[in-house]
This record gives structure tokens, C-alpha cells and sequence, in this order.
């Protein structure tokens, strides 16, 4: 086989903590099998801008405890067009790399598959998203670290809640998916969880809260993901239907941010590894990610894939949740 000999390195769409974890770990591997490292600030956007900066031990010291990425992340028009991925390609080519380690998700693996396909260029995606919907990875690098920073919350809140007696909605981060809102709500002891693919009623819950006054339960914390409707729709509806006084918070972009958990720096690093390996051996079109605590690839037509086995879960948690929380 054909040895490669330069790579290059992207972060894309959102952020998530451990993406730094991650790019520490695919610049030093590569630079302990003998390849070069090129880092591409700003995704794709700076692919077709020819953004790059030649990666070497030193690059990437002092960041494996830190969000966000050093190398940033952009969403990127441009790339969605022939002529955005044509210029992308020859940057890359015009220095000879081969193949790229993109950390992103569903959207930079479906850009990822197509300037693969088109150009030749080998490409593995590494799953970063604090959302973890992608299939083909049990967890993606940030989900961890995002629903512990939620859960934080949760449990600050619930210490105003039960002083105040109050019934308390958070809204947290999933697009449309429940991952973050249920284990939020299943480890922060809520009340109630309304999210996507599993039954929620507004009108049940509110003679659930009535009933559960009348039997003594004063204060109640329901976890709302931001694919299903916001905390104050939620609070007013609450309001509305049952007349008690009912409060409501947005946690947001601090979902995104902080330190990486351990889980999410060990996830990362074995990743960005096993990435590099696997364009090592002239992998391209996949995605790495851990199934059962071994590094797997996947096509990354497939990572873009409802995964029927985490709706599963959620559905599993979500009713776990009920259960312990009368
Ligand atoms: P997150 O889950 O954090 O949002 P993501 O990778 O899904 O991450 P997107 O904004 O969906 O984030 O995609 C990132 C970038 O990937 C886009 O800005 C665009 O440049 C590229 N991209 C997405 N979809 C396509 C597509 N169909 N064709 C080409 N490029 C795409």
C-alpha cells in the first residue's frame, strides 16, 4: 500500500467539547507514524480560503482540558456548491495532502462524502456533537461533557425549586433529538421530560401536577429539549391550565462549552487516533467511532442514518424516568 504522507485536519459545524482532545490526538499520531499534519482553521470555510497551518508537537500542547477548538469551526456556504469544493480540493492538493480527519457531524460528514467522492481526497469523519445523533459511534465526542454541564444546572436549580416550592421548566440543547433531555432529566430526578419520539401531553402533565399538589409534591422541574417547543411556551401553557406560578430557563450555548469530562478526552483521544490509523491503511468515506468500546468504521453515508437503537434507549430512559419520579 501506497504510504500517505501529509494529512490536514478540520473542526466543522458546532462546537463540542473534547474537539481540541481530539485534534491533539491526530496531529501527535500522525507525527508518531511518520505523516505530516496540516490544521485548517475555520472548517470548510477556511479549506476554501486556503487557511491552513503546518501542525507539530508543540501545536497542540496544554489542550486536551480545554472546549471549544483551537483550530475554530465555521458553517460554510460556499462548500455546498461544485465550484467551493473545487477550490477546497486545490488547496489541498497544491500541497500534496492525501487525506483529511474531519470532526464534525452530520452535515460535515455529508460535504466530507462528497469532496471525497468527487476529488479523491481520503477522508474520515470522527463524530463531534453534543447532540450524539449520529449513527455508527455509541456516544459522539461533547455529548458527555454537555449533558454533565446541564445536569449541573439541574441540580442548582432544584435547590431554589424545593426552597420556593416552585414548578421549574429548562429548556435544553438537541435539536431534534431527546439525548441530552432525557439523561438530564433521568440523573437530575425530573419531574418530567418532553421530548421527541416518545409521548408527551401537556394536558396529562398538568393534572399530573395538580394531583401531585393535592398528595403533598410542591415542586416539580420539567426538562424540555428545544426541538419539541421552548421553556417559556411550556411555562405559560403550565400557567395557563393549571393557574400555579411556574418559572422557566434557557440553559443555551453554556451546554457547549467548558472543560471536556474525562469521558469525552479518552473517547477523543482514541478517536483521533484510530482516524489517522485508519487513513493510514487507505481508508476513505468513513467514519470512526466506538461501538461497544472498540473503535469502528462505518461509511459516513450510514453515520447520517436515524439510529433506531438509541430512539430505543431514549424511549427505555423516558419511561424509567416516570417511573422513579412519582
Ligand atoms: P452540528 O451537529 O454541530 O450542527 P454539523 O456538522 O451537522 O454539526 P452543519 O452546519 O449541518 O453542522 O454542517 C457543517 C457544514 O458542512 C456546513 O456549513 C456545510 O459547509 C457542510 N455541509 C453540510 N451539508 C452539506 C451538503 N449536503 N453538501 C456539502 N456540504 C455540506
Amino acid at each position: 500500500m501506497k504510504k500517505i504522507n501529509r494529512i490536514a485536519v478540520l473542526c466543522s459545524g458546532g462546537d463540542a467539547p473534547g474537539m481540541n482532545a481530539a485534534v491533539r490526538s491526530v496531529v501527535r499520531y500522525a507525527l508518531y507514524l511518520g505523516i505530516e499534519v496540516y490544521g485548517v482553521l475555520r472548517g470548510y470555510q477556511g479549506l476554501i480560503e486556503d487557511d491552513f497551518v503546518k501542525m507539530s508537537l508543540r501545536s497542540v500542547s496544554n489542550i486536551i482540558n480545554r472546549g471549544g477548538t483551537i483550530l475554530k469551526t465555521a458553517r460554510c456556504k460556499e462548500f455546498t456548491t461544485k465550484a467551493g469544493r473545487k477550490k477546497a480540493a486545490y488547496n489541498l492538493k497544491k500541497r500534496d495532502i492525501e487525506g483529511m480527519v474531519v470532526l464534525g457531524g452530520n452535515g460535515s460528514f455529508k460535504g466530507a462524502q462528497i469532496l471525497a467522492s468527487e476529488f479523491g481526497i481520503k477522508i474520515i469523519g470522527v463524530p463531534c456533537t453534543i447532540d450524539n445523533d449520529i449513527t455508527g459511534s455509541d456516544m459522539s465526542i461533547g455529548s458527555d461533557t454537555a449533558v454533565n454541564t446541564a445536569l449541573d444546572a439541574i441540580d442548582k436549580i432544584r435547590d431554589t425549586v424545593t426552597s420556593m416550592e416552585r414548578i421549574y421548566v429548562v429548556e435544553v440543547m438537541g435539536r431534534k433529538e431527546g439525548y441530552i433531555a432525557i439523561r438530564v432529566g433521568l440523573g437530575g430526578g425530573a419531574e418530567d421530560i418532553l421530548v421527541p419520539h416518545t409521548e408527551y401531553d401537556i394536558e396529562r402533565m398538568c393534572d399530573d401536577i395538580k394531583k401531585g399538589r393535592k398528595k403533598g409534591k410542591i415542586s416539580w422541574i420539567i426538562v424540555v429539549s428545544e426541538g419539541v417547543a421552548t421553556a417559556k411556551d411550556v411555562e405559560e401553557l403550565i400557567h395557563e391550565m393549571t393557574g400555579y406560578e411556574v418559572r422557566s430557563v434557557t440553559l443555551g450555548h453554556i451546554q457547549r462549552g467548558g472543560s471536556p469530562t474525562a469521558y469525552d478526552r479518552i473517547l477523543a483521544s482514541r478517536l483521533g487516533a484510530a482516524a489517522v490509523e485508519a487513513i493510514a491503511r487507505g481508508n476513505s468515506n468513513k467514519m470512526v467511532g466506538m461501538c461497544a468500546n472498540k473503535a469502528v468504521l462505518t461509511p459516513l453515508s450510514y453515520a447520517s442514518k436515524h439510529c433506531k437503537e438509541k430512539v430505543a434507549l431514549d424511549k427505555e430512559l423516558y419511561r424509567l424516568t416516570k417511573i422513579l419520579s412519582t
